[in-house]
């Protein structure tokens, strides 16, 4: 089986926004429109219980706010995506607000945001209560995440359109921040579920705004990667990530990238375990414990080409990870568990937790 096939092809996920309707209530009315509600699902059943576009649909396991059809399912034009009571995204890219969770009440970044997928999520985990400073750098895709969110009933966020490296972390805003949110721009080399029926519906409907989220997405994947473009994200996202730790207050901060590359992944984490003495990786009993698929060693097919030396490869190899920083580390895959290829990883400040739940590992500094 290819990426392209149907049965390989992740299935439509959506994340009820629980900001506007209830579980009970998005189930019950896909009930009336024909489709069968067959209680929970788990990736591994994925084929045997959802077939390719029939009507079923069903519980994640893993994640408590996300619904799953059969690949091919088409809601782009259904009345509560349309309103915004319901949002199309794939499980992985669930997994970052999942596992940062911040309390109602407490003070977010959100330091990519646009388009906002997360962001509204994170509005629904705190049910709108506390604040989240979302941060992107292009005005477009801002004006795309204050529609989207606005059309979620998310009414805690503030959109601000800036570099997240230029946000002072001395300032006395700054001090109020308990969570960050990271998931910077990355090679995309992960994402196959702008499936073909997903983007045929895109090009055949109009409908304005909706429209346009998805154009903003699909844009971003067709760059072609090279050893170089990588290196530069790596760098990129390393940086972005050690400015994250530079908020005095920040008790949690999830990285993620849709990137299958290990140098936008294990290697970004191992250079900032390496760089500071703050923050460690949660234990993976406190990340998606039961999800199978953790992160990895480098191998040589990670090197995209061979024949270019590249600094960051050539150190990834040097230091990797153990297998307990592995562990705590999520991956996912289309080809295992039906997703886009997908990386988060958590960091907990060691200052505001106790030992067990943070890996406490000594480590070699990167000179
Ligand atoms: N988190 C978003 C979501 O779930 O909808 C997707 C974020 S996308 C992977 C990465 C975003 O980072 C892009 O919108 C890009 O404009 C933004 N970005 C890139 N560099 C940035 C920077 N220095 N500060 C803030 N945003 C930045």
């Amino acid at each position: 089986a290819t990426k392209t096939d149907p049965a390989l092809a992740p299935k439509a996920q959506i994340k009820f926004n629980t900001l506007k309707m209830s579980v009970k209530d998005v189930i019950s009315l896909f009930e009336t429109q024909g489709y069968k509600f067959i209680d929970t699902v788990k990736y591994s059943e994925f084929q045997s219980k959802l077939q390719h576009k029939s009507k079923k649909f069903g519980l994640d396991t893993d994640l408590t706010d996300l619904l799953v059809f059969p690949s091919g399912t088409d809601l782009i034009l259904h009345e509560l995506y349309l309103n915004g009571s319901i949002i199309l995204q794939d499980k992985a890219s669930c997994f970052p607000a999942f596992i940062l969770n911040p309390e109602p009440g407490s003070t977010v970044i959100d330091a990519c945001a646009a388009p906002g997928n997360k962001t509204s999520h994170l509005a629904s985990i705190m049910n709108n209560k506390g604040k989240i400073f979302a941060y992107d750098l292009d005005n477009n895709r801002l004006d795309t995440l204050i529609k989207q969110t606005n059309l979620a009933g998310c009414n805690c966020i503030e959109a601000r359109c800036s570099s997240f490296l230029d946000i002072d972390p001395n300032s006395a805003e700054s001090a109020k921040i308990d969570y960050i949110l990271l998931d910077p721009s990355c090679s995309g080399s992960g994402i196959v579920s702008r499936s073909n029926d997903l983007v045929d519906s895109l090009i055949s409907t109009y409908i304005q705004d909706r429209k346009f989220d998805y154009q903003i997405e699909v844009q971003t994947q067709i760059k072609p990667n090279s050893a170089t473009r990588i290196k530069n994200l790596s760098n990129f996202q390393t940086r972005m990530l050690l400015h994250a730790m530079k908020f005095p207050n920040v008790k949690k901060i999830t990285y993620s990238t849709c990137s299958v590359y290990h140098q936008e992944n294990e290697n970004v984490v191992e250079n900032v375990l390496s760089s500071q003495t703050d923050f460690k990786l949660a234990n993976q009993k406190l990340v998606l414990q039961e999800w199978p698929k953790r992160g990895e060693q480098f191998k040589s097919s990670d090197n995209l080409t061979p024949t270019e030396t590249s600094p960051s490869v050539a150190k990834s190899v040097l230091n990797n990870l153990n297998k307990d920083e592995q562990c705590s580390l999520v991956r996912s895959s289309t080809e295992e568990m039906y997703t886009n290829g997908f990386f988060v990883a958590c960091f907990f400040n060691k200052n505001h937790f106790n030992k067990t739940e943070y890996i406490d590992n000594p480590r070699r500094k990167i000179t």
